[in-house]
């Protein structure tokens, strides 16, 4: 069992920043996804953790001990890569075994342990085969099955899932996660499929351009992005956002539309823009619905069948296109003028000046 703290922990590769100055502490027993796009700092970040890489600056502390300056193998987090680097001359049960034999444990422990990770991961049935005889699923749960013989305090995994199809993808994060509520085991997992790291983890960091944006449960960072990156880069599509021009309470948006801005909203947005000023509204596909009497006008311009419901693409201008998530049987020819509302406790603003959420009580928490 294992608390990680990162206090001030940065990373400069020469002149360039692949990490600032980040604070993060990853509790006891839990699940945290580092999340963001491909370069944005969060390979960096896992390795140092390990040890494989060292700081520039800040510190590393492991249930409380300062271990920034220790060796990789002194530090009892194990290292899980993408799976597949099994060793193909062995048999399941010797890669397995592997680890605890370079640690020099007893013969009858090695046993013991081997047993228990395999009765854990169901491949009892596969211990005497060699990977090359194996399917790409059980090749994944004995290459997890090396990694949780040891029993470290921490787990990292960098993309473990990178190389699966999308099938396996599927199995092997149900897996990792059913393991997890298993053996509570604090892991650090990274991902740029932020689907992954919503099904995942207890709590995302979501990472761009070697700074964290934010840290929040996958319903915090869905509900309440603190950042236009954030906001965009959670969720399949990303969230509306349409900027428009507070005036007064109402918020103008193109063409014609006019968006009276909840009432508990307006402090907030005054703080920001005071009486007239530039904002960005946002919302969720789910949070727009077409209805006869909706404030605001648009055109349909194209509709996808998603199998469970139907995504709307609605025009309101040229360049300005946002998603309604509608019931599944709904059909509208392209082209048809509509009228949408939004779900008022799911509406969201964000100032476009510094790109950050527009902030009131409690929302973003
Ligand atoms: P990916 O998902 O592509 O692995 P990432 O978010 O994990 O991306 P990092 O691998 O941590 O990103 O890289 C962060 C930045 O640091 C990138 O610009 C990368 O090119 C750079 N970088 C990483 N390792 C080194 C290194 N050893 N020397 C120089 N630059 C490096």
């Amino acid at each position: 069992m294992a608390t990680i703290e990162l206090v001030q922990v940065e990373k400069l590769f020469g002149e360039m920043h692949a990490v600032k100055p980040m604070d993060l502490t990853i509790h006891d027993g839990e699940f945290v996804v580092l999340l963001g796009p491909s370069g944005c700092g969060k390979t960096t970040t896992l390795r140092m953790i390990s040890g494989l890489e060292a700081v520039t600056r800040g510190r590393i502390l492991l249930n409380g001990r300062d271990v920034t300056w220790e060796r990789p193998s002194e530090r009892d987090i194990a290292f899980v890569f993408q799976f597949f680097a099994l060793y193909s001359h062995m048999s399941a049960r010797q890669n397995i075994a592997f680890p605890l034999q370079a640690q020099g444990e007893a013969k009858a422990v090695i046993t013991q342990r081997v047993a228990d990770v395999a009765r854990l991961l169901r491949i009892e049935h596969l211990l005497d085969v060699r990977p090359g005889a194996l399917s790409g699923g059980d090749q994944q749960r004995v290459a997890l099955a090396r990694a949780l013989v040891r029993r470290p305090a921490a787990f990292l995994m960098d993309e473990p899932l990178g190389a699966l199809d999308a099938e396996f993808r599927e199995t092997m994060r149900a897996e990792i996660k059913r393991l997890h509520i298993d053996q509570h085991a604090t892991t650090v997992y990274v991902t740029h499929d932020q689907i992954e790291a919503m099904a995942m983890g207890d709590r995302i960091v979501v990472m761009s351009a070697a700074e964290v944006q934010q840290v929040g449960t996958p319903a915090e960072v869905y509900h309440n992005p603190s950042s236009l990156f954030v906001a965009r880069f959670i969720g399949s599509p990303g969230m509306n956002l349409i900027q428009g021009h507070y005036v007064n309470g109402v918020l103008h948006l193109p063409p014609s539309n006019r968006y009276t801005v909840p009432a508990r909203w307006v402090p907030a947005i005054q703080q920001v823009v005071g009486g007239e000023g530039d904002v960005i509204l946002g919302f969720r596909p789910e949070a727009a619905a077409v209805v006869s009497d909706g404030p605001l006008a648009a055109e349909v311009y194209a509709a996808d069948l998603h199998g469970s419901y139907t995504m709307l693409h609605l025009s309101l201008g040229p360049d300005e296109i946002v998603h309604s998530r509608a019931r599944r049987e709904t059909h509208y020819p392209i082209g048809t003028p509509v009228r949408f509302d939004l779900n008022p406790e799911m509406v969201r603003f964000f100032d476009p000046q510094t790109e950050r959420a527009i902030v009131r009580e409690g929302v973003p928490a």
